[in-house]
């Protein structure tokens, strides 16, 4: 079936949807993203992405193009013209179109920003079967910018890190530099020692991830202990569980990293009861 699609204004179907070949957002990565998922028809965190959202334009001295309001209608009125029950929605926003390339930003003024956001259908999102196995992952060498908490569009290493993963016969990719895990490619990272979440404190040198936010919260409101600091391979290694979280993997356990097995090989309980804490508690607090 084909999508119902926003761009600048209009709701169009996906097939006639165009950008320009000058779109910024096409020759230099000049643009930020979200993706906030859809659990139950309703949209999980929303006002969160949309004020990291903001926090990205202004870190690029880009205007936010309307008002949180109304970006939140655009949400809704996707998920209804798709029908989705589950799945996410993608928006990116790029500095505009103007005449000709050109290395220096455009004038505000005379190049509109580009707006589009999309959805993506995924039956199933919270109940993933992956959950229950865990993925494994492998360690690659952060070589990214120096603002990896600005949300842009700048994707190509991240997924350079999910193919050097796959090759590995794994499913996804660690992210170390100066000898500690910053992130995963489009994930934060954690182990759990003990009764401790231990992930990397928040920097430049990562997302801020919103579901990062959430999770920790309910951590701490769980009695677990979190400790934000930087840790190395070794410890991925000596540690009794590992986990990702993100919007649309939630929270999701980590079994094995470089082919070894992290504490049993199998998913934690701490991971999968943070798991399921915030699948039900995002569900409540959906708009
Ligand atoms: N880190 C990176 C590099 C990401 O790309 C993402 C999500 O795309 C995250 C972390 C998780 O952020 P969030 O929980 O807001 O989805």
């Amino acid at each position: 079936m084909s999508r119902t699609v926003y761009v600048n204004g209009d709701y169009l179907p996906e097939s006639d949807a165009k950008i320009s070949i000058f779109d910024r957002g096409f020759l230099m990565a000049d643009g930020v993203y979200e993706v906030t998922s859809v659990l139950g028809g309703k949209l999980i965190d929303f006002d969160g992405h949309a004020v990291r959202l903001e926090r990205s334009l202004t870190e690029l001295d880009m205007a936010m193009p309307m008002s949180r309001d109304e970006l939140l209608e655009i949400h809704r009125e996707l998920v209804r013209l798709n029908e989705i029950d589950e799945g996410m929605i993608y928006l990116q926003i790029t500095r505009g179109a103007p005449a000709d390339r050109d290395f220096a930003f455009p004038d505000p003024e005379a190049t509109a920003q580009t707006v589009v956001l999309f959805t993506q259908n995924k039956p199933g999102l919270a109940d993933n079967p992956v959950a229950k196995q865990g993925i494994k992952v492998i360690s690659i060498d952060d070589i990214r910018w120096g603002r990896r908490d600005i949300k842009t569009v700048q994707l190509l290493y991240p997924s350079m890190g999910k193919m050097m993963a796959k090759k590995a016969g794994a499913d996804d990719a660690w992210m170390v530099e100066d000898g500690f895990v910053t992130e995963g490619t489009s994930n934060n990272a954690y182990i759990v020692k003990g009764n401790k979440i231990i992930t990397r404190e928040l920097s430049k040198d990562i997302l801020h991830g919103i579901t990062r936010a959430a999770v920790l919260r309910f951590a701490r409101e769980a009695q677990m202990e979190v400790e934000e600091r930087n840790f190395t391979i070794d410890e991925v290694k000596q540690a009794d569980e590992a986990f990702i979280t993100s919007a649309s993997t939630f929270v999701m356990p980590v079994v094995a990293i470089d082919g070894a097995a992290i504490g049993d090989g199998v998913p934690g309980a701490k991971a999968l009861r943070l798991r399921e804490i915030y699948l039900e508690e995002s569900r409540k607090a959906a708009v």
